[in-house]
């Protein structure tokens, strides 16, 4: 009960959690998938954000820069209009927050550079190359008027040997710096210049804007990327120039220059892991947006990884968030749920147990009311609770099934025991007999128990080698089989029996076996042997007499002269009794001759019907059964001159020709082949015949060890002979005979030893 009560609950209970955990899962991973990607959509959205803020940011500066360029180009103020060109300058750097400085350079050296010191105040410098080289710098308060101005003759600088000024010369169009760290202010910014060309299309002069970016990093400290991500902006070369914590924005690089950070530096781990390894030797060459996961400190976060995408600012944002800024809730959700289905889960085993335990009760009151009943305590006719009707009816049928089992089984070992037919049934592995019936014991003398437990094969005569091989081989592989034998009586007397035999798979754990029925056929067999004896008789007849056309032809021809000589001979006799001198003993040696005449054409005429009676009618019959027929013939003859007959093993073909002419003809070359090793010395004394299939035909190979076919001897040829008593036609009336079935035969000359071969077709062809 115990067990059948914890199999119960735990399986419900398994049945439940599995299912809740299906549940629970599939919705799970189908809302994380809708949140991760809409939290990829959102980032994409600060993306471009801040990229159309980045190009607000900067436009005014190149606008600026060119508007200046234009005025220059124009001669709408000349820098000999020192003061002019100032005022120009100081109204563009007035035009936009983020500018930190306007200033022009030219040609000759000269520079004015007008930037913010201060809040509200400015600061100009003015570099002047006259004959004498002079650098002065005025303060300026918010309305341009002059606070206070000095010299400084120790200033050395050149605007010409500025990179601002030498790209935008070189590229002759508005150019933007790499962002640096502008000196003064130690602020990252970026630097717009513009080229001013004058008449011969020569550079005069550069104007150029900085700008703070800074403005760009305050920019990013504001945005909200889900809960707690950020976003960064990384130069083409890798450097971070903007960042939500402008802090970490300067280094001191080489030279002890004020530089920015490279990504693969920066004092920010999530930041390094959210770019990951994309940095190349050729800097950043994202050219795509990149969504990614990635993870940092044992938290997953989604990451975006975005061009700029315009011409001239080579710049890409990284952004980046914890998953768990879109995906915490349904996680803590999923926890909650699984504890909700692990409370299911205990709630049903409970169940389960109380539910086996119900099952359960009606079984064991059942088994109690059973032993009451056999104590004779309660009286079996009592009716039965209702709750018993299902157990008795599943009774009922088992006790029925169980009875028709019997009543079989009766009815087979009834058959078994008393058929007339010999049954057995034989162990497959070792062919022990386990059981056999009375006919079995009685056909072989013994006693049925005497039997039991004996090998088969011991019951066989131990000559039957081919028999005993093949039972061996049969009960190997499992197959049904028969066979006919000589098995050997408990008084020593032999006696013939048929096999046949099945094969059963035993179905729980006994042995496999093999029921046989087993018939005498010793009376069978004995008049086999007689019309055996008598075909010899007949086939030998045949073989000296049966020549088709050519022995008809030959007694009709033999005929007529026959008859010519007894006329002569009656007529000499008449003549000579009119011979009065030595009368007697002519007449007595002519007498004889006459009666000898007579004697030759009765015979004649006898070959004459036997050739008639021989009905050719074609039937389909296995060769190698008329093969094993036709060996019998010639055994008696073989065993004389110590020769033996094999025949190799292989499948039944069955053949259409005249069943009585293919015996002829086996028995002529398997006779040829034992006189021709019986006249020889050979040491190996065997016939081999041997039967195959070869396309639409069925070729059997008679093949003997004997000294092979003289030399010059014409085959096949009537009265071709080397025998001292043969008549030289046995080949040729065979040659008649296959080729009158549609087959061939021919002597194999390629073996060193004698071989026959001839052809017949197969049945149906
Ligand atoms: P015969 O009855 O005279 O033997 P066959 O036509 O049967 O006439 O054979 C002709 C001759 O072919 C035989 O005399 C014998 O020399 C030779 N011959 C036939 N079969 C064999 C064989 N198996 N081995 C050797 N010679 C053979």
């Amino acid at each position: 009960m115990k067990s059948l009560g914890v199999i119960l609950a735990l399986a419900l209970a398994g049945l439940q959690l599995f299912a809740v955990t299906v549940v629970v899962s599939s919705s799970y991973f189908t809302s994380e998938n809708t949140l991760l990607e809409h939290a990829r959509g959102q980032l994409v959205d600060v993306g471009t954000n801040v990229i159309q803020h980045t190009k607000w940011f900067m436009s005014p500066a190149r606008s600026a820069a060119e508007l200046s360029t234009a005025l220059a180009e124009n001669q709408v103020v000349r820098r000999e209009e020192r003061d002019h060109l100032e005022g120009l300058l100081f109204q563009q750097l007035r035009s936009a927050p983020q500018f930190a400085g306007v200033y022009y350079g030219d040609e000759q050296g000269n520079f004015v550079y007008v930037k913010r010191d201060g809040t509200h105040e400015y600061l100009t410098k003015i570099v002047e190359i006259g004959a004498q080289r002079r650098t002065q710098f005025i303060s300026r308060g918010e309305d341009f008027a002059s606070i206070g101005s000095h010299f400084d003759a120790a200033d050395t600088y050149d605007p010409r040997t500025r990179p601002w000024y030498q790209q935008a010369k070189a590229q002759r169009t508005s150019i933007w710096t790499d962002p640096y760290i502008f000196f003064t202010s130690q602020s990252p910014g970026i630097t717009a210049a513009t080229p001013v060309i004058g008449f011969r299309g020569l550079v005069q002069g550069v104007v150029g804007v900085d700008i703070e970016i800074r403005e760009l990093s305050n920019f990013l400290a504001q945005l909200r990327v889900g809960k707690n991500g950020a976003a960064f902006v990384l130069n083409r070369n890798g450097d971070v120039i903007a960042h939500p914590n402008p802090a970490l924005l300067t280094t001191v690089g080489e030279g002890g220059t004020l530089a920015f950070p490279s990504i693969t530096q920066i004092d920010d781990p999530i930041a390094r892991a959210a770019f990951g390894e994309r940095l190349t030797p050729d800097g950043v060459t994202i050219e795509t947006q990149i969504e990614s996961d990635f993870e940092h400190a044992g938290e997953r976060y989604v990451s975006l990884i975005m061009p700029f995408g315009l011409d001239d600012i080579p710049w890409t944002i990284v952004l980046y968030a914890p998953e768990d800024d879109f995906i915490g809730t349904i996680k803590a959700n999923r926890t909650q749920n699984t504890l909700i289905a692990i409370a299911v889960a205990i709630a049903t085993a409970i169940l389960g147990l109380a539910l086996a335990n119900r099952i359960h009760a009606p079984v064991r009151a059942f088994a109690v009311r059973s032993a009451l009943i056999s104590q004779g305590e309660i009286d079996p006719n009592e009716p039965m609770p209702r709750t018993y009707k299902v157990l008795e009816n599943a009774n009922t049928a088992l006790v029925k099934e169980i009875s028709q089992r019997k009543k079989t089984e009766t009815e087979y070992r009834l058959t078994f025991d008393k058929a007339s037919r010999g049954m057995v049934h034989i162990e497959s592995a070792t062919g022990r007999l386990l059981r056999v019936n009375t006919s079995f014991a009685k056909l072989l003398g013994y006693r049925e128990d005497e039997l039991v437990g004996l090998a088969f094969q011991s019951l066989l005569d131990p000559d039957e080698r081919d028999v005993l091989t093949e039972f061996g081989d049969s009960i190997a592989q499992h197959a049904a089989f028969g066979f006919e034998a000589k098995a050997i009586r408990k008084d020593g007397e032999p006696v013939w029996i048929s096999f046949n035999g099945i094969f059963f798979q035993a179905d729980g754990e006994g042995e496999n076996y093999i029921v046989a029925t087993i018939d005498d056929i010793s009376q069978a067999r004995a008049s086999e042997e007689k019309i055996e004896t008598l075909n010899r008789e007949v086939a030998h007849f045949s073989r000296q007499h049966m020549m088709g056309d050519l022995a008809t032809g030959l007694a009709h021809e033999l005929n007529q002269p026959l008859t010519a000589i007894t006329q002569n001979i009656d007529a000499a006799l008449y003549l000579i009794g009119n011979a009065p001198d030595r009368t007697d003993e002519v007449r007595g040696l002519l007498g004889e001759i006459d009666q000898q005449a007579h004697q030759a054409a009765d015979i004649i005429r006898a070959l004459r019907v036997l050739v008639r009676k021989d009905g050719n009618i074609a039937s389909v019959f296995g060769i190698r059964e008329l093969i094993e027929q036709a060996r019998r013939l010639v055994l008696s003859e073989a065993r004389q001159h110590s020769v033996e007959l094999v025949i190799a093993k292989g499948p039944e073909l069955e053949v259409s020709a005249v069943r009585i002419q293919i015996a002829q003809v086996v028995v002529n070359l398997l006779r040829n082949s034992v006189e021709a090793i019986a006249d020889s010395a050979s040491e190996r004394r065997v016939v081999t015949v041997s039967a195959r299939q070869v396309g639409d035909f069925v070729q059997v190979n008679v093949e003997d060890t004997g000294p092979g076919i003289a030399e010059d001897l014409e085959l096949f040829t009537p009265f071709e002979t080397t025998k001292r008593d043969g008549m030289g036609l046995g080949l040729s009336i065979s040659r008649s005979l296959v080729e009158a079935n549609g087959g061939r035969i021919w002597h194999d000359g390629s073996s060193a030893r004698s071989c026959f071969c001839f052809t017949l077709p197969l049945k149906g062809t």
